[in-house]
């Protein structure tokens, strides 16, 4: 596979069975950047679904009852070859998703390596609890066994990172897996079945399909040979997905959209709160599910809030990804229609556009004239009732807006319908644990943002979703635990 040549479009394949095959039907994958087809993906159809699920029923007797340590030997292996081969997927990363390489190469592909590896070792060091009744003598303890198949669905914003925190966790507790990432972002989840198989992964264990969520995926969801479904993405297609799940009595993981709030209190450290609440809005291109959306700073401190932070923001640099920059374009055409809506509907009622928008074409060197660029903008003076204060927008856009006391911001933060995470700025540490404590979302980060051990239980509340992942928490996802009771 070759890169570099972007001449000709990369045409990936379906990984079944342990062989990569060819399909009869391809969609074109865009680069960001230039607008150019640049990837051709295979459109998978229901036959090339119940391929991939026979072959993963028909490797999980096997695979089921391998032991923790063989099957963490082989996740241990993925570990190090993504980490071998760090380069070359970020660069891939960067080319199909936007991002900047140099944010692929600290974030995305170490992340995706970390998975592996994390979920290796904690499988191994699963200790099930015990409970001894010596008054009936009996003993209660308790087994885990894997589900079975799992259907992983994974979204287009950090393609291997989120694929990878779905895969490692499946395979070590000992199920086979039938995976579709989004039809938008494939190469990299396809650079990873070589990986895999190089690694010694028996065949079938591991399937890939990829293509449209309205055939590929909704024939995997469907499938009656799936037993459980993951899936990160859209609260929209979440719901529907949980619907599918409910008819079928399928167990089911749902991460979500968000619409995360910063909150800056009077005596925040702004040399570090707004370098900190920037990445947190702007991270790669703002298309993080945590990415900080709406912005509540303490009146005492908001106009001086507000000027360092689009001072700064002004600063950051945004260009082809292939460069030293903050932010690549957005992921799609479609995507930056969406996100520029936002702030038409924010004009409309009565916001101050701060800074940001769009990128003057002309000052992009070719080939990068017709990429889907944006400048990070900064949104202020809007109703908590505005859309823009609402609803997901997933792209690097924050409002911004004053608040006088604790209890009015709690309040003005949970109402929305999401709850996903947020990030408090202050020095009073019983303040910040009591507003921590009150706000209705997954992850509460104190003083800082996007920092997590993966043993801590991931995920969201409200329509950001249903379940938990994380070492422990996503055991409780891939495997049916029996109670047992030993008279002795
Ligand atoms: P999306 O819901 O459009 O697509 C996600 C995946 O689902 C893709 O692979 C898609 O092909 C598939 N899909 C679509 N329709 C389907 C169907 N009917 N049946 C089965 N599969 C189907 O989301 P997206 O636009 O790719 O990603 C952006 C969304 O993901 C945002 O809302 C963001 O907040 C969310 N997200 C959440 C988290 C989290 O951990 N909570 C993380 C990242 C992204």
């Amino acid at each position: 596979m070759s890169l570099s040549d972007t001449l000709k479009p990369l045409v990936i394949e379906n990984f079944i069975g342990g062989s990569f095959v060819k399909s009869s039907k391809y969609l074109d994958s865009f680069d960001p950047s230039t607008g150019e087809i640049w990837a051709q993906i295979p459109d998978s159809d229901p036959t090339d679904v119940d391929d991939a699920v026979q072959h993963a029923r028909n490797a999980f007797p096997m695979w089921s009852k391998t032991t923790a340590a063989e099957r963490a030997k082989i996740l241990i292996k993925i570990a190090d070859s993504i980490e071998e081969n760090l380069d070359k997927l970020a660069q891939a990363e960067s080319k199909d998703q936007g991002k900047p390489v140099s944010l692929a190469k600290r974030m995305d592909i170490p992340r995706a390596a970390l998975n592996f590896r994390a979920f290796a070792e904690s499988i191994c060091h699963h200790v099930n609890i015990s409970n001894n009744l010596p008054e009936m003598g009996c003993i209660n303890f308790t087994v885990r066994n894997p589900v079975g198949v799992a259907a992983l669905i994974s979204p287009w914003n950090l393609p291997l990172y989120l694929l990878t925190f779905k895969i490692a966790p499946a395979l070590a507790s000992g199920n086979c897996v039938v995976c579709k990432p989004s039809e938008i972002t494939s190469v990299t989840s396809w650079m990873l079945c070589k990986l895999i198989k190089d690694a010694g992964l028996p065949n079938g264990v591991l399937n890939m399909v990829f293509g449209t969520g309205s055939k590929a995926g909704e024939a995997l969801i469907n499938h009656q040979g799936v037993n459980v479904i993951s899936f990160t993405g859209s609260t929209n297609v979440g719901r529907h997905i949980g619907k599918v799940a409910a008819n079928n009595i399928k167990k089911v993981s749902l991460e979500l959209g968000g619409k995360n709030a910063g909150i800056i209190f009077d005596d925040a450290d702004l040399s570090k709160a707004v370098p900190a609440t920037i990445n947190s809005c702007f991270l790669n291109q703002g298309e993080i599910c945590l990415c900080t959306s709406r912005i509540f700073v303490q009146r005492a401190i908001f106009e001086e809030f507000v000027q360092r932070l689009v001072k700064e923001t002004k600063n950051l640099k945004v260009g082809p990804p292939t460069e030293d920059v903050f932010m690549g374009p957005l992921v799609s055409q479609v995507h930056l229609d969406k996100v520029r809506s936002y702030i038409d509907i924010a004009r409309k009622d009565g916001a101050r556009v701060l800074c940001g928008e769009s990128v003057d074409e002309l000052s992009l060197p070719a080939p990068y004239h017709k990429g889907y660029f944006i400048r990070p903008t900064i949104i202020t003076e809007l109703p908590d009732s505005s859309a823009c204060m609402q609803e997901e927008i997933f792209g690097p856009v924050v409002c911004l807006s004053p608040f006088d006391s604790e209890e009015e911001v709690i309040e003005r933060v949970n109402n929305v319908k999401y709850g996903l995470c947020s990030a408090v700025w202050g020095q009073k540490g019983d303040r910040l644990l009591r507003v921590a404590q009150q706000l209705h979302v997954g992850t509460v980060w104190i003083n800082c943002w996007l920092v997590r051990s993966l043993d801590m239980p991931f995920g969201g509340m409200k329509e950001s979703g249903i379940g938990r992942e994380g070492t422990s928490h996503s055991l409780e996802l891939y495997t049916e635990e029996t109670t047992i009771c030993y008279k002795y």
